[in-house]
């Protein structure tokens, strides 16, 4: 048994201090009836927790953490420029560095601001769409999370799932009748909306690859298919790869699958584990954000020097061209992350138990689900009883996965050969566990 003592005591104080113990939901393992570790700090591909427990880890700080834990580049480079003040208010190199990297990169973005988090990026987003095309309504796909502004917190994944809130209180009736929701996949749907009421619509927002609701893959041909339709109503076409940027790919989802979108949305990994994210796009819709147009958005800490340079350090070790006959940073995560997975499928089939996994370069999540997942309704179907046997199973055996089904799952440059071996092992004996469950 794993020893939790000083988390579950920590744990307790921390719930007289913080709304369930936490600074984020999902932090508080709620809907699995367990109390979180403590993290006292993490290393490549491990995690420590305060009670010296450690685990190999698949969160990796939900998406940002790449190139593993306290990577040698990334630490040196911000202890270099703390010495040199942790703020000014002030423009920097270090901005128009982080710029060009993004950029080069994601060639559809043609300018960018940088923000603080996701929430924000796809929030700015929105506003700079209305502002250019002068029209009110935006589309959201059901299960898509775009952070915690009010008009995106409508059918939002995986903090709904897991805690079946569909919509949450606070927000109006007034704000969220902007939002016009449809089903992710469903092409028949979107362009229905957008046929009747395209001309009041200003954006069309979407994880092109979505994460929020497990890992959910877009259908072949509806990405273009999208694309087509927002173009011919012009709409603004917001891909929100907050997540999936460098992770379905190293140019995301838009080079993976060959589209180019109006506007994109950065984050997690952009910052290397501190707090930045960025929207950008054509020159023509940028150019209407403050304060080269009308469009406010603003930030004290926005582009602070040690977040630039851990995104810089990241970023670095991610675009480096590899040795010569070797595949790419990014080529290697998804050759890992298959391999792992490959593995996964043939032990649950071998405890006897049908699930779906699903990949997209270094994103991977499962599903206690027999049938294909490919929306919220197929994704919010599956055993979450399930589900909480295999989390337990995992994490007493000191693997570090989400507590919920209905989160991505990331593989980082850290993760050894041996970790997979390991968490391979660790699989056969939680799905024989699940089997037992399901069979009893
Ligand atoms: C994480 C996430 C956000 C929100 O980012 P925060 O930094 O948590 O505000 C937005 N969109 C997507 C797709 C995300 O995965």
């Amino acid at each position: 048994m794993l020893n939790l003592d000083k988390s579950q005591a920590a744990f307790t104080e921390a719930k007289t201090l913080m709304p369930g113990g936490v600074n984020s939901p999902v932090r508080s393992y709620k809907s699995m009836d367990c109390d979180p570790p403590f993290i006292d700090h993490a290393k490549g591909s491990k995690i420590y927790d305060i009670d010296g427990n450690e685990y190999i880890d698949y969160i990796g700080s939900w998406g940002p953490m790449v190139v593993g834990h306290a990577h040698p580049q990334v630490v040196e480079a911000l202890q270099k420029v703390t010495e040199k003040g942790t703020s000014y208010g002030a423009p920097t190199l270090l901005e128009s560095d982080l710029a060009k990297l993004v950029m080069s990169v994601y060639p559809s973005i043609e300018k960018i601001r940088m923000v603080n988090s996701g929430t924000e990026a796809t929030m700015s987003a929105i506003r700079a769409a209305r502002g250019y095309t002068g029209r009110e309504k935006f589309v959201k796909f059901i299960g898509c999370y775009h952070g915690h502004s009010d008009s995106l917190l409508v059918k939002a994944g995986s903090g709904a799932a897991t805690f079946g809130v569909p919509d949450s209180p606070g927000v109006t009736k007034g704000t969220a009748q902007d939002t016009i929701t449809v089903p992710y996949n469903d092409m028949a749907a979107i362009e229905q909306v957008i046929t009747e009421q395209g001309n009041e619509i200003a954006a069309v927002i979407i994880e092109p690859v979505a994460g929020n609701m497990g890992l959910v893959l877009p259908k072949q041909g509806y990405l273009r298919r999208l694309r087509e339709i927002t173009e011919q109503h012009g709409i603004v076409l917001i891909f929100d790869e907050v997540m999936c940027g460098f992770r379905a790919s190293l140019g995301g989802a838009q080079a993976a699958y060959g589209i180019v979108p109006d506007m994109t949305c950065l984050g997690k990994i952009i910052g290397g584990g501190l707090p930045v994210a960025a929207y950008g796009g054509k020159t023509e819709i940028m150019d209407m954000v403050a304060p080269a147009g009308p469009v406010y958005q603003a930030g004290t800490l926005s582009g602070n020097p040690l977040a630039m340079t851990a995104g810089i350090a990241t970023l670095s070790i991610l675009t480096a061209a590899p040795e010569e006959g070797q595949p790419d940073f990014s080529r290697v995560l998804t050759i890992k992350t298959k391999q792992l997975l490959l593995a996964l499928q043939n032990a649950a089939k071998e405890a006897g138990i049908k699930i779906q996994l699903h990949q997209a370069g270094s994103m991977f999540g499962l599903f206690f689900n027999e049938n294909p997942v490919y929306d919220y309704e197929t994704s919010a179907a599956s055993n979450q009883e399930a589900f909480k046997v295999y989390f337990k199973a995992m994490l007493e055996q000191g693997i570090y996965i989400a507590p919920s089904q209905f989160e991505t799952l990331f593989m980082s440059g850290a993760h050894t050969s041996e970790d997979i071996a390991k968490t391979i092992e660790a699989a056969k004996i939680a799905f024989k566990a699940v089997a037992d469950f399901l069979n009893k």
